[in-house]
């Protein structure tokens, strides 16, 4: 196993991309910690498929949009785990709307969940971060190509992970701690589901002609976690199945 004796924090993983990934960590040797908002119950039953696989895992309350949640998800993980090696930074919403229609609520909980939640657990993570260390964000493959107008600020938080990714690599280079951004294409989770007269429009964009599967991402996110990858950083791994070629 890669990630034996590593301690993850994912964000936002009870259900969907995170929950894939929390559970490609630990099914690689790592103990998990995850946050989630609402689902307590799905979080709880990943928890569960951890443990019965034998790793450590804790579920954690915490709401990205408030900066106490976040930091205090990070110390909770600490204590629950004993530490941090690695940090996802999954956690993320979709609100549509171009500029003239979306909501100033709205614009504010895109930018809160999806850019500053990362940039405040990373803050958070860094004492705790030894040589080694990883910081995954996960973007959006729109943060590239923006084929509708109502993607507008969505986009345009993504686009800020790329940034703050390689600034961040930069920082934490020199401590041989690696960062990287994950850009998703169209995954079939709630979020994004895989049909339906959407998925059927986002379909024509990819090579391969299909949504892709939670697994997709985790296994990207497990390599650039794994020792494999320890050259890497201020990267953007695009897994889109083609959709942005
Ligand atoms: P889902 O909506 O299916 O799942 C979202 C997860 O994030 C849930 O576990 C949810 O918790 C949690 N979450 C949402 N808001 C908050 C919050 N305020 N605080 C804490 N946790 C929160 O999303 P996906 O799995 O599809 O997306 C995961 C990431 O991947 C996001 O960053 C998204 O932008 C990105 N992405 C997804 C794509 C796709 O096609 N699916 C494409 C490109 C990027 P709870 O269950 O408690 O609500």
């Amino acid at each position: 196993m890669n990630l034996a004796g590593k301690r993850a924090l994912v964000t936002g993983a009870s259900r969907g991309i995170g929950a894939g990934i929390a559970k490609a960590l630990a099914a690689e040797g790592a103990d998990v910690a995850i946050t989630y908002e609402k689902s307590a119950d799905s979080a709880a039953k990943i928890v569960d498929v951890i443990k019965a696989g034998g790793r450590k895992a804790v579920a954690i309350q915490a709401d990205s949009a408030d900066v106490a949640a976040v930091q205090a998800s990070v110390a909770k993980t600490v204590a629950a785990l004993g530490g941090l090696d690695i940090l996802v930074n999954n956690a993320g919403i979709l609100r549509l709307g171009g500029l003239n229609d979306i909501s100033l609520e709205d614009i504010d909980a895109l930018l809160d969940v999806n850019v500053r939640s990362p940039m405040i657990a990373s803050k958070a993570a860094l004492p705790h971060l030894g040589k080694g260390g990883r910081i995954i964000t996960i973007g959006s493959y729109f943060a590239d190509r923006v084929p509708s107008p109502a993607l507008g600020v969505y986009a345009a938080s993504k686009s800020a992970l790329a940034a703050f990714t390689k600034a961040l690599a930069r920082e934490l280079g020199p401590r041989d701690v690696t960062v990287n951004l994950v850009q998703p294409g169209s995954i079939d989770t709630d979020m994004n589901p895989a049909s339906g007269p959407t998925a059927e429009t986002l379909k024509q964009f990819m090579a391969l002609g299909r949504y892709g599967a939670t697994d997709d991402i985790a296994n990207a996110v497990a390599f650039l976690a794994s020792a494999k990858a320890k050259y890497i950083t201020g990267s953007t791994l695009t897994v889109d199945g083609g959709a942005n070629a």
